[in-house]
């Protein structure tokens, strides 16, 4: 379904997992190898002595094309026999991780162990799985995002497979991310003389697109190109996940607005649903041009339209 025709360059997309991969995988069916995905590494863990990229994982099987799509995480047609046996010997059975999954989360732990890059381990599986386009870590250094709640703080996967994201929250930080910078990969993909455009996924704009944008340097990188941002909000509802939840409880609405006002100042174009069309113009008093769409991807020909008008978007904001 490739349509270089579309737009000429290259396109940087910012990502957590489910939400981001959906749309990165669109801007793949157009782009090819001229997509780089910069993904959210906040919540990557150590667990079983395995360290587990959560959102790099779901893009790369989404690229790959066999992520299990009603679960929004894992491999499609997966078999449990290590968990089940997990389980049975008295093992840590919270977090769910499929026969094939735990191949990955193995081979990364061996490779990291042996001093590999995050970076470099990534783009060897992104090759394997036949993905033309880069997938990237924020970065190379270990940021682990702790969630703030009226009871103390919560390492980002109990608070968010373990508690199912029951307690309240009260704000989030992002651990070692003052230690680290964007990659010399991440750096040339920004700083790409070809950058025609840059999409910030419809990812939770809390933990997924904030631990991102929170690493030193991160933010001046991004005036080259416009940047056109995807609310994960439609109608006063996340289509999946806590951002809906996690924005009540931090005293802002739950609308696509809000969103907006956190990407005030570098988001140059902001996509909307049609629900939320009246919001428009308090939208773009904040600086940035809006194009109101069918924001829901439901199946991949959503997917590469809601792509194709994020590309065709910021063409318009980059020549008029
Ligand atoms: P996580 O790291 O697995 O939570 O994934 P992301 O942060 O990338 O994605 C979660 C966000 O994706 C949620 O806030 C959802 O509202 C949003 N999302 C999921 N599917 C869609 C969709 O089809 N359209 C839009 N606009 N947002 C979506």
């Amino acid at each position: 379904m490739s349509n270089p025709g579309l737009t000429s360059g290259n396109v940087v997309a910012l990502a957590g997992g489910v939400g981001g991969a959906k749309l990165a995988h669109g801007l793949a069916a157009h782009l090819g190898d001229r997509l780089s995905v910069i993904v959210n590494t906040g919540d990557d863990f150590e667990h079983l002595g395995l360290s587990i990229c959560p959102d790099i994982d779901t893009v790369l099987y989404t690229l790959a094309g066999i992520a299990n799509r009603a679960q929004g995480w894992g491999i499609e047609g997966e078999s449990w026999s290590f968990l089940d046996q997990l389980g049975r010997l008295g093992g840590p059975d919270w977090f769910r991780l499929g026969d094939r999954d735990v191949a990955l989360h193995v081979l990364r732990s061996l490779r990291l162990r042996a001093g590999e890059k995050l970076t470099a381990v990534n783009s060897g599986f992104a090759r394997r799985l036949g993905i033309a386009a880069t997938v990237l870590p924020m970065c190379d250094e270990p940021v682990r995002t702790v969630v703030a709640t009226p009871d103390g703080e919560l390492p980002f996967q109990d608070y968010f497979v373990r508690l199912r994201c029951e307690v309240p929250v009260t704000g989030f930080r992002f651990d070692g991310v003052e230690r680290a910078g964007p990659s010399r990969e991440v750096l040339a993909a920004l700083r790409d003389p070809d950058l025609s455009a840059i999409v910030i996924c419809p990812s939770n704009p809390f933990v997924s697109i904030d631990p991102i944008l929170s690493v030193p340097g991160m933010r001046a990188e991004l005036g080259r190109a416009p940047v056109v941002a995807v609310s994960p909000i439609i109608a006063g509802q996340a289509v999946k996940g806590p951002a809906a939840k996690m924005m009540r409880e931090l005293d802002m609405p739950a609308i696509a607005l809000a969103v907006a006002r956190r990407y005030a100042g570098f988001a140059t174009g902001f996509v909307i649903d049609h629900a939320d069309a009246a919001q428009a113009q308090e939208i773009e008093a904040l600086g940035m041009k809006v194009l109101a769409t069918d924001a829901l991807m439901r199946d991949e020909a959503d997917r590469a339209r809601l792509a194709g008008e994020c590309l065709a978007f910021a063409e318009m904001l980059h020549h008029g």
